[in-house]
């Protein structure tokens, strides 16, 4: 997989790609570390805001790794050397093995095990049986030989070929077309136009730069939102503590007050006790002062 097929923004049309929302490319090349991609089809596949958050990880990861930024490949080696080169399929497999490990898994966890949870999480989000052969890259020959089909025809009859034409032939929306990238390859070489370059090497492309540029944005974006949260939940924790500063405390506090409270009540009752008594007292007093009063008057 190389940097250029990675669209994780939401309007990718400033890459000349028309498919909304995040997603990446499945290309099928050869490459140097013996990975293909698993069909023989290339076609684009959506992700989740879990991967996507993934990445935006990984991408502050590799930037650390000088020969990293040099690859236009997105799994390099960032540990072991050579460092920066595609990761081979191998080194996935055993990160695998490892984390099986760690987590204590019975049955390991393989990667092909991903391709099932996707295809039963498209499941049961609603998704076809044929939506989910497309997207696991599984040949529907059926429907790539409408396109096919479309394609032969406006060729022998000399129209106009470019995506729109064959997509109004094949009777489907121009996005299919441009979704498969092996049908968008048959049309534009057809077409005459030179196909979407298939870079060799290890070199970063021009369009791998072009879609970092896109995604970074695209990331920026939600780091701000990310700050946004954290800053929030930073001023809650800060009104919490000048809170506790203020001597009153946390919840734990309440005791203490509830105690005090208790205390002062009970010393409101002795009090009004005590008053009674010198009401009673000074009650005896006077009566005792009427009756001298009445002794001297005599
Ligand atoms: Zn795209």
């Amino acid at each position: 997989m190389r940097r250029e097929d990675i669209h994780f923004i939401l309007d990718a049309s400033v890459l000349g790609c028309r498919i909304p929302g995040s997603h990446l490319h499945v290309v099928r090349r050869d490459n140097d570390n013996g990975a293909w991609a698993k069909s023989k089809r290339s076609r684009a596949v959506p992700v989740d805001f879990l991967l996507v958050q993934a990445y935006d990880q990984y991408v502050v990861e590799r930037d650390t790794c000088r020969e990293a930024r040099d690859s236009d490949f997105v799994l390099v080696n960032l540990f072991r050397p050579p460092l920066g080169a595609p990761m081979p399929p191998g080194a996935l497999n055993d990160l695998f093995d490892r984390l099986s490990r760690r987590a204590g898994l019975a049955d390991g966890v393989h990667p092909h095990a991903l391709r099932h949870g996707f295809a039963s999480n498209a499941a049961d989000a609603g998704a076809v049986l044929d939506e989910i052969a497309d997207l696991l890259g599984h040949a529907s020959a059926a429907s790539s030989q409408v396109y096919l089909h479309a394609l032969d025809q406006l060729a022998s009859a000399g129209e106009e070929i470019s995506v729109s034409s064959v997509a109004r032939a094949a009777g489907v929306h121009r996005s299919l077309i441009h979704r498969h990238g092996d049908l968008h390859a048959a049309v534009i070489a057809r077409a005459g136009q030179p196909p979407p370059g298939t870079t060799a090497g290890t070199q970063v492309s021009r369009k791998s730069l072009l879609a970092d540029v896109a995604n970074l944005t695209a990331r920026n974006g939600r780091l701000a939102a990310h700050i946004t949260r954290l800053e929030r939940r930073l001023s809650e924790a800060l009104g919490q503590a000048a809170w506790e500063a203020s001597g009153l405390g946390a919840p734990a506090d309440v005791d203490t007050l509830t105690r005090r409270a208790t205390e002062l009540e009970q010393q409101i009752l002795d009090l009004r006790g005590e008053l009674a008594e010198r009401d009673e007292d000074l009650e005896a007093a006077r009566a005792t002062n009427r009756e001298l009063m009445a002794q001297l008057n005599r």
